[in-house]
């Protein structure tokens, strides 16, 4: 069959989404198309010609930006079928069928993809399967030129990504992965994330992002393949995400991190308020935060925490008192501006809708946004939340430095500017230039 599989946006990252399964597809005999519509145009002779046409929706901006490109791919072709599958396909399932996608996939999909492709698969799968990976297939995909790149020692170095694990075994009550996955984790076999890895240095990649949810849900697993990757690849680098809990929990294997190439980690903090961390069950507390970052600033390991500053239990006074521990911790530099930014997203089937005063915030579902719209109970809060947003973006658009950002929000809820701002150490912290995350 002609299938066409096609990505709307993934963090700035060359499409694992695209490049597994076109492996699996391929096995099956089946001809693929791939086309990464962040960097691409839409292959319509592919689509016109296609049997099944399906769409990759990872996350919540891939899925928004779907709907577009569904209605496009139906006015190409009337009759293929249409499949979508990723974290964020289930949780939309009746949105998309609305849109005439036939068959909704999420958690393990790549079986799942070709029996749907073979139409011998039900209309919905939420597969948790232990699968025996493939390589991904890449050699479609555009250049790694074409994606976000390591922003460190002044050089943008190219990058690659792969994926050693997925799904993730806790249950953070705002975590889009918990309604899929709900506490179970799958490992991808490490040869098969060694021959990725092979495959994207030798297609030019200088560092690796390791896309796992949590890289420490399987850190034996995890320090395997990064003492693998140092042996054959050594001098690339390599970023991971791991969360607070973990990093105090294995703390022992951080320096190895070090010594393995990995250039910084990022960890979802998302808030310095322990009741809000409570709300949001994720497992750490603030002197928990405090601890992590200096067993990583001891192993010389940059920690890059994320944020979800606005929620609806932030007071002004929480909002400038996080912004003063970045100050204080001397993490301007470490974090990106629009962490500084962020509303607490409540898609379908969150476990946020657990909590009574989350559903008395919620004013409705907007179905073409694909999640709950919410107002905080004082007004100036939304205010603010749009307004720092406004400003994030503004001053991003101009190229406007993290610090320079960084002062311009202070100064928005600040009477005056951070005493000694400008004789704060500027650190050269490594980053992927990629601005969002959502
Ligand atoms: S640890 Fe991270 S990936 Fe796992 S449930 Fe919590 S937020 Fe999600």
């Amino acid at each position: 069959m002609n299938v066409v599989l096609l990505s709307t946006y993934d963090l700035g990252h060359q499409p694992f989404g695209l490049a597994s399964p076109a492996a699996w597809l391929g096995a099956r005999g089946h001809e693929v198309t791939l086309a990464d519509l962040a960097v691409q145009d839409m292959p319509a002779g592919a689509i016109r010609d296609a049997d099944v046409v399906c769409f990759y929706l990872p996350m919540h901006t891939a899925a928004r930006l779907a709907s577009n490109v569904i209605s496009k791919t139906r006015s190409l072709n009337a009759k293929a079928k249409l499949i979508a599958y990723g974290l964020y396909a289930s949780p939309n399932a009746e949105y998309l069928r609305d849109l005439g996608v036939g068959t909704v996939l999420s958690g393990e999909y790549e079986r799942s993809l070709c029996d749907a492709v073979e139409g011998c698969a039900p209309a919905q799968i939420v597969s948790m399967e232990r699968l025996t990976f493939l390589t991904p297939e890449r050699a479609q995909l555009p250049g790694l030129e074409r994606y976000s790149k390591l922003r460190i020692d002044g050089e943008a170095r190219l990058a690659g990504y792969t994926e050693a694990s997925r799904g993730c075994k806790h249950l953070c009550r705002h975590c889009p992965i918990v309604p899929v996955y709900q506490g179970a984790f799958r490992v991808v076999q490490q040869d098969v994330v060694l021959s990725d890895i092979h495959a994207q240095v030798a297609a030019g990649a200088r560092h690796i992002t390791f896309g796992d949810p949590d890289f420490f849900n399987g850190p034996a697993h995890a320090m395997r393949i990064v003492r693998g990757m140092a042996h054959e690849f050594p001098g690339v680098t390599y970023d991971v995400t791991i969360k607070i809990e973990h990093i105090l929990q294995h703390r022992e294997y951080l320096r190895d991190l070090r010594a393995t190439g990995c250039a910084f980690l990022t960890s979802a903090v998302e808030s310095i308020d322990n009741d809000i961390l409570e709300k949001l069950d994720k497992g750490h507390t603030r002197d928990h935060f405090f601890t992590a970052f200096r067993l990583c600033r001891d192993a010389s390991l940059p920690l890059l925490p994320t944020f979800v500053p606005f929620t609806p239990w932030t007071t002004p006074a929480g909002y400038r008192e996080l912004l003063r521990v970045i100050v204080e911790c001397d993490l301007v530099d470490h974090v990106a501006p629009i962490q500084l930014a962020l509303r607490l997203l409540i898609p379908p089937d969150s476990r946020l809708l657990e909590l009574d005063d989350i559903r008395e915030a919620i004013t409705h579902f907007d179905r073409a946004a694909l999640l709950h719209r919410w107002s905080h109970r004082d007004p100036a809060m939304d205010e603010l939340a749009a307004s720092v947003l406004r400003l994030v973006s503004r001053e991003q658009k101009e190229n406007r430095t993290r610090r320079e950002i960084f002062r311009s929000i202070w100064e928005l809820v600040n009477e005056r500017a951070p005493e000694n701002f400008d004789l704060l150490p500027r650190a050269a912290i490594p980053y992927m230039d990629e601005p969002w995350y959502c």
